[in-house]
């Protein structure tokens, strides 16, 4: 869990993506403090409206970073991802949605502090369980949540009844490690969940929230079969690699291979025609040798994840990492350019296979400006412009045609 500072420039719609944020990192955890002086992470939520505003961006920046680390997001940071750069500020730059993970530094995030189920907008937001059944080397989390404590599989459908008679379109389940939800109690429940869920009525999406690999592999041949089936089941997995050496795995203490990572993957790319996979890296891990980036940099190109969180190391107190030698000078640095560099051509050449191809979508939530963000079943981000009304409303499906992307997302024009 990290001190965050957050500052924000711009419009009321940028203040309320600063707002996201932060009840984001709330949830996983994190806390804000007064001043950047006083952060683990500073962040700094852009505005590019006219020069005059870029150039104090620009020089905002500058001052900011100053050792600590240093996440730049907001319009600037879409519009203009490489000026940052340009200028000398050695900074991450993000899109608003990545921001909590990055802030993370590879841990998975708390579940709401009550656990209680979220409805907002359409999106409801259900807590399977608190806890996991790791115990990663460089993890607070752990210390906060403990062990995983299920309730059972009826309790949760009755809370997914409950958000959607409210009204949700969309369901994110969420929790440290939704792969682990049951063990605790001897079996792996996940997909009892899933098939509850694929049978209640209504027309709405289900999104599976962060599962890390260990807790998915004995399952993955199930999981592929409930997606390939129920079609209320997003086509999306989000599993965290962190590494693309076994040996940096073995010394995070994740309990998963690299092959056995690849094999979730290969799972599901035989079962469905489309599905999207978000990954994380943590970049800069004390044991981690030029060798070892390389391996994550092949695992990267090999699978190529539509999202991926590249996050650098820092030590969190009280953690086994902590207590390791870091890496010197300028290392973690020049790995997490190499990987958000490489990161940008496979997340654009996956957009650009988009391209002219037409979809259904659902409106899940306001855009930027106007516009409007909505997902198609293999859960592929697109952006359309226009406002949240009519048949375009919140939880309305409509088609559109993609007609562009940046390294975020893809834009789509409605058909
Ligand atoms: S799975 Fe690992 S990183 Fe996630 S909460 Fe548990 S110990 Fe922390």
């Amino acid at each position: 869990m990290a001190r965050y500072y957050i500052e924000t420039y711009g419009c009321t719609a940028n203040r309320g993506e600063s707002r996201h944020i932060e009840r984001r990192l709330r949830d996983g955890g994190h806390r804000p403090v007064e001043s950047p002086e006083a952060a683990d992470v500073v962040i700094l939520n852009t505005c590019t409206v006219i020069e005059t505003t870029e150039n104090n961006m620009l020089r905002r920046a500058a001052e900011l970073d100053s050792g600590t680390d240093l996440i730049v997001t907001g319009c600037m940071a879409l519009a203009q991802e490489t000026a940052f750069e340009e200028a000398g500020v050695d900074a991450q730059v993000l899109g608003w949605d990545e921001v909590p993970q990055a802030v993370g530094n590879g841990e998975c995030p708390t579940v709401t502090p009550d656990t209680e189920p979220i409805l907002d907008g359409v999106i409801g937001i259900l807590p399977l369980a608190r806890g996991c059944m790791s115990d990663c080397s460089y993890c607070i989390t752990k210390a906060a949540t403990g062990r995983i404590d299920s309730p059972p599989v009826e309790r949760n459908l009755d809370r997914a009844r409950e958000l959607l008679d409210a009204g949700a379109r969309e369901i994110r389940i969420t929790g440290q490690d939704t792969g682990v939800y049951g063990l605790d109690q001897g079996e792996r429940w996940l997909p009892e969940l899933l098939r509850g869920l694929c049978d209640l009525d209504g027309d709405f999406r289900v999104r599976i929230g962060m599962a890390n690999p260990w807790g998915i592999y004995p399952i993955r041949e199930e999981i592929a079969t409930l997606l390939a089936e129920c079609p209320k089941l997003y086509n999306f997995l989000h599993l965290p690699v962190q590494s693309g050496s076994d040996s940096v795995l073995d010394a995070m203490r994740r309990q998963h291979s690299v092959a056995e990572f690849r094999e979730i993957v290969n799972t599901l790319d035989r079962t469905l025609d489309e599905w999207t996979l978000a990954t994380d890296f943590v970049v800069g891990f004390p044991t981690e040798t030029e060798a070892d980036h390389q391996e994550s940099v092949h695992l990267l190109e090999t699978v190529e994840p539509e999202t991926i969180n590249v996050t650098r190391f820092s030590k969190r107190p009280g953690t086994d990492a902590a207590d390791m030698k870091g890496l010197g000078g300028t290392v973690k640095k020049e790995r997490s350019k190499d990987l958000s560099a490489r990161k940008a051509e496979i997340v654009g050449a996956v957009h650009e296979d988009l391209l002219g191809t037409r979809r259904e979508v659902m409106a899940v939530e306001p855009g930027t400006g106007d516009s409007i963000q909505a997902y198609d079943d293999a859960y592929h981000r697109i952006v359309v412009p226009g406002e949240l009304t009519g048949d375009r409303s919140l939880g309305e499906r409509f088609e559109v045609t993609i007609t562009d992307h940046n390294t975020f997302y893809a834009f789509g024009e409605p058909v």
